[in-house]
């Protein structure tokens, strides 16, 4: 009787032939390999409560998440909750954030987002992500990461690694992120989409990066078509 063949090294030709059903398959065998690799994937933004998630998660667009979590514990402590933010102006959160980037931008959108809290959810952050996201600098994206850590709406946040892996790894030919996430919850079962968005954004720090993926290293590199991936990078 003949054994099972070699395995299958994906490539872009091989991704070209496959079904839905295959894609699903790889799909979850991705995930598979990135859960093995990195069991400790979580977020990496600290908070004690959803105030200080959805605060954070404002503060990290074009910042690190190491760089938020060196100036959010004295902003928290001065702005405990909602109403502390939403009784004062830009002006007096922008000290503690300068080092961010956009901080004048962030610190608008934090005190008008808390005073949004205050007047409509009695100062409570809504895991709705409809609902979430009509909060000043608040979109899809930041609604969906802050739902899925905090037990709200499912969701498959799509940020910039999140994006580049999907397409990297032949899950979507997308380039919107709205799009780029109905993809990749067609293909996974909704109860992977938090750790599977956590696991992309982990995999696009630590090994997939945005100019010079390590491909040689990677863990999930035979079921990688790599497409759009520099030849000298896929070795
Ligand atoms: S590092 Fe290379 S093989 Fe691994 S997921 Fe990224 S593109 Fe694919």
């Amino acid at each position: 009787m003949l054994g099972p063949g070699p395995p299958v090294t994906y490539n872009a030709r091989v991704a070209r032939r496959e079904t839905v059903a295959e894609k699903r398959q790889r799909a979850v065998a991705i995930l598979d390999g990135l859960e093995a690799a990195m069991p400790d994937a979580r977020i990496e933004l600290d908070y004690r409560t959803p105030l200080e998630l959805l605060v954070a998660v404002i503060l990290s667009a074009q910042c690190t998440d190491k760089r938020v979590n060196l100036v959010t514990p004295a902003l928290f402590a001065r702005f405990p909750d909602a109403a502390s933010y939403a009784a004062v102006e830009a002006t007096d959160v922008e000290p503690f954030i300068r080092t961010c980037g956009l901080y004048r931008a962030k610190a608008k959108n934090i005190v008008a987002t808390a005073r949004m809290l205050v007047a409509e959810h009695s100062g409570q952050v809504p895991l709705v992500r409809d609902t979430l996201s009509q909060l000043p600098g608040v979109g899809l994206k930041t609604a969906g990461v802050v739902c899925i850590h905090l037990g709200g709406d499912a969701a498959f946040p799509v940020d910039t690694h999140v994006k580049r892996l999907a397409y990297r790894m032949g899950l979507t030919t997308h380039e919107d992120p709205d799009k780029v996430e109905k993809d990749l919850q067609a293909l996974l079962p909704r109860e992977r989409w938090t750790l599977g968005h956590q696991l992309l954004v982990w995999h696009g720090r630590r090994t997939c990066f945005a100019r010079s993926p390590d491909c040689g290293s990677c863990t999930v590199a035979a079921k990688c078509p790599k497409k759009g991936v520099a030849a000298s990078a896929k070795a």
